[in-house]
């Protein structure tokens, strides 16, 4: 039979690239999981994907009863499921002021981890139950919150803290709107959810693979500079970034590349290990990165999956 994969926010971008290469293969049925569906079956069409090789569910992460339910329809469909794509995010590196999810945490952290983190973990059943060869939990990493690389150290730089914003509900009343509890910055907030990102993955390596087999990984696709991601960055940024990442970093990769990347995380036989956080070398050679002191803290890891299945009601 074919491979189910759920991608997350696959309406653009990465995840729209990803779909679009695994439904080529013939050998996936991707279950594009948007918050806006007419978006998502236009840029399905537009992407040439076959009928027989898609479907969309709704989902936004930006409310925890829409994950739930979006579990809860996914079950209904009578699909397996063999692998699921954490990719969807947010990014506002403008913004002066927080917004919040419809649960009141701070939109960047609330959709880009913990959304994912209720996601994941109520998904993670249905993973145990297939019976695929090759099961895997993937999420989208970034070179941004990996304070041991050049991007990485671009001010505001990642940093996690103590977990007391977190810890305090993230709520920007009775806590700051900030994981460390500082006050709010809207490039900081999706740094610091990317760590969220890398830690949990990290976190349900070391709880769940031994005994269920299910391969845990994270990435960084490469620069794609001309994603939606950057929407809401200023106009100058916008136009300079996409050259400047092709010419002067040399990190760029078009959609289409990186939707390859992550298409090889989901089905390829040779990133089969767990725990990996994968990237590519300028050949697009994929090898084993290494993360930061911070994105591979274990400790920190513990305490971060502790806050946050109270923050999503799993404890
Ligand atoms: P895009 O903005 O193009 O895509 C993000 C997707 O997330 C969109 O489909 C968007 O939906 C969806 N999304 C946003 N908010 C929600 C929500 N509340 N509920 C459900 N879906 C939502 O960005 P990219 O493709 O660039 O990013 C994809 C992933 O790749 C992210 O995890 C990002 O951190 C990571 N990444 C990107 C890099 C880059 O250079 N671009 C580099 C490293 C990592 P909609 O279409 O409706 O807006």
């Amino acid at each position: 039979r074919k491979g189910v994969v759920v991608i997350t926010g696959a309406s653009s971008g990465l995840g729209l690239a990803a779909a679009k290469a695994l439904a080529e293969t013939e050998k996936w049925h991707v279950v594009m999981a948007c918050r806006d569906f007419l978006k998502a079956e236009k840029a399905a069409q537009s992407a040439g994907m076959a009928k027989e090789n898609y479907s969309i569910m709704h989902l936004d992460l930006a409310s925890l009863d829409s994950v739930r339910q979006f579990v809860h329809g996914f079950r209904q469909s009578g699909r397996p499921l063999d692998v699921l794509v954490c990719n969807a995010a947010i990014y506002r590196p403008t913004a002066r002021t927080p917004t919040y999810t419809a649960d009141g945490y701070e939109m960047s952290v609330g959709v880009n981890h913990l959304g994912h983190f209720l996601l994941a973990n109520m998904l993670l059943e249905d993973l145990k139950k297939s019976d695929y060869p090759s099961r895997r939990l993937i999420i989208l990493g970034s070179i941004t919150g990996n304070t041991n690389t050049l991007a990485g150290n671009v001010p505001p730089k990642a940093g996690l803290g103590d977990l007391r914003g977190l810890a305090g509900g993230l709520d920007g009343r009775n806590s700051s709107a900030m994981i460390d509890g500082g006050t709010f910055d809207g490039a900081k907030a999706y740094k610091d959810s990317k760590i969220c990102n890398m830690l949990t993955m990290q976190e349900l390596h070391r709880r769940f693979h031994e005994d269920t087999g299910i391969t845990f990984a994270s990435l960084y696709p490469g620069c794609i500079a001309t994603t939606g991601l950057f929407r809401e960055h200023i106009p100058l940024f916008r136009l300079l970034f996409p050259p400047f990442q092709k010419f002067i970093t040399k990190g760029f990769v078009s959609e289409d590349e990186s939707g390859k990347r992550l298409a090889q995380v989901v089905g390829d036989p040779s990133l089969l290990k767990s725990g990996v956080y994968w990237s590519w070398n300028n050949n697009s050679a994929s090898f084993e990165n290494q993360l930061s002191e911070e994105a591979s803290d274990a400790v920190k890891a513990q305490k971060l999956w502790e806050i946050s299945e109270k923050l999503v009601g799993l404890a």
